[in-house]
């Protein structure tokens, strides 16, 4: 296993790139240590597939390199960089049994008999497939299929990453759950590099130690997944992730408070004086109907089972609000309270205000 490392990446699919915009990858400066569990997420067209193909060696970048420990790789083809992967379909063949399956990739390299029957033996276990282990792999349901496939890509004791692109997508709604606590299982009993890459937070922030959250060609922000949902470094991040995400509301600023349609809003902590555009941002489930505060109006009530979600209109501003107890009646006024600690301004889409140490 190894440590990998995008160092200065940039790539483009255009003969001659000029601006930012001709990039799909624009900047990559990423560590990811050995034996981590990472992901990759962002909307449909971010650069996830780009960058996988990068690590991959299916595409080489156009500026920047990719080392595996210390060896460069960028301008090595795939076969020499001993790399799993796991796609969105199952890769297995259908006229082979499982066993054979699973054996398939270590026969390959001429590992020795009894290591194989001792891989494919621990790999069946962890996979909970060991009931199928003879059986044909044309007559099994895709859920088992993709259990094969991932089993494929762990059975090799040699590779430097694994690399996960959508493995869910084809898995039946009520089956994924299980497969992802099942990755979720194998990374803490394989600890081999992991990368994951999806479009789907709850994946994401299930899988992974530390998600990377990708924009547009660009990384918007690194972290755990509870430093992206408490402190995210960008508006996008904030509204991409939580379910509903976080209000961004239009503000101006005062010293160490905003002012958002008229009332003023007490921050995290200070705000720094430049210019640019400035949004307040707070999530629903931050957002306090208390006994006074700022007067809104329940223009809608949504039942989500464990907890209502209420569309609070103030001024122009709709402000989303998670509340579990007795929910308003839809047309009253009530009165909200935004957490201090938890209500920050963004310049630009960037984090703006400091946290009071
Ligand atoms: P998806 O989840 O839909 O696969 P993604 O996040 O993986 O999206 P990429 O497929 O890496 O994103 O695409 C990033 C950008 O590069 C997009 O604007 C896409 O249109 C462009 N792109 C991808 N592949 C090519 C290609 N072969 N030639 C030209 N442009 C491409």
């Amino acid at each position: 296993m190894a440590q990998v490392t995008l160092s200065g990446l940039r790539h483009s699919y255009l003969p001659d790139p000029k601006e930012g915009q001709d990039y799909a990858l624009k900047e990559i400066d990423i560590t990811w240590r050995d034996g981590g569990a990472y992901a990759l997420l962002g909307p449909s067209g971010c650069g996830k597939t780009t960058l996988l193909n990068i690590i991959s060696g299916l595409i080489v970048p156009t500026e920047g390199a990719v080392l595996f420990d210390d060896r460069d790789v960028t301008a090595d083809p795939p076969d020499r960089r001993n790399i799993a992967q796991v796609f969105q379909f199952p890769v297995i063949y259908d006229n082979m049994t499982v066993r054979e399956n699973l054996s398939f990739p270590l026969r390959n390299r001429g590992v020795e008999p009894g290591l194989i029957e001792q891989r494919v033996r621990e790999t069946a276990n962890m996979l909970d497939v060991t009931g199928i282990l003879d059986r044909r792999a044309s007559g099994l349901n895709p859920d088992n299929k993709q259990k094969i496939s991932m089993g494929r890509a762990l059975v090799r004791e040699d590779v430097n990453v694994v690399m996960f692109d959508e493995p869910l997508t084809v898995i039946d709604p009520h089956l994924k759950w299980k497969l992802r606590s099942k990755l979720k299982e194998l990374h803490h009993r394989v600890k081999a590099t992991m990368i994951y890459v999806t479009h789907d937070q709850t994946e994401a922030l299930t899988f992974a130690d530390e998600v990377v959250v990708m924009q547009e060609g660009e990384v918007v922000q690194i972290g755990t997944p509870v430093e992206l949902f408490e402190r995210p470094q960008h508006t996008f991040v904030g509204h991409f992730i939580g379910s509903p995400g976080m209000n961004i509301l239009p503000c101006e600023a005062r010293k160490n408070s905003a002012l958002f349609e008229g009332h003023e809003v007490a921050l995290e902590g200070p705000l720094g004086g430049q210019a640019g555009e400035l949004t307040l941002g707070i999530r629903p489930e931050h957002v306090l109907i208390a006994e006074d505060g700022i007067p809104a109006t329940v223009a809608k009530v949504a039942d989500a089972g464990r907890h209502f979600i209420i569309d609070a209109v103030v001024g122009k501003s709709v402000v989303k609000v998670v509340d579990s107890r007795n929910p308003p009646e839809k047309g009253s006024i009530i009165h909200l309270h935004f957490r201090p600690e938890r209500s920050r301004v963004y310049r630009d889409g960037w984090i703006a205000t400091e946290p009071r140490t």
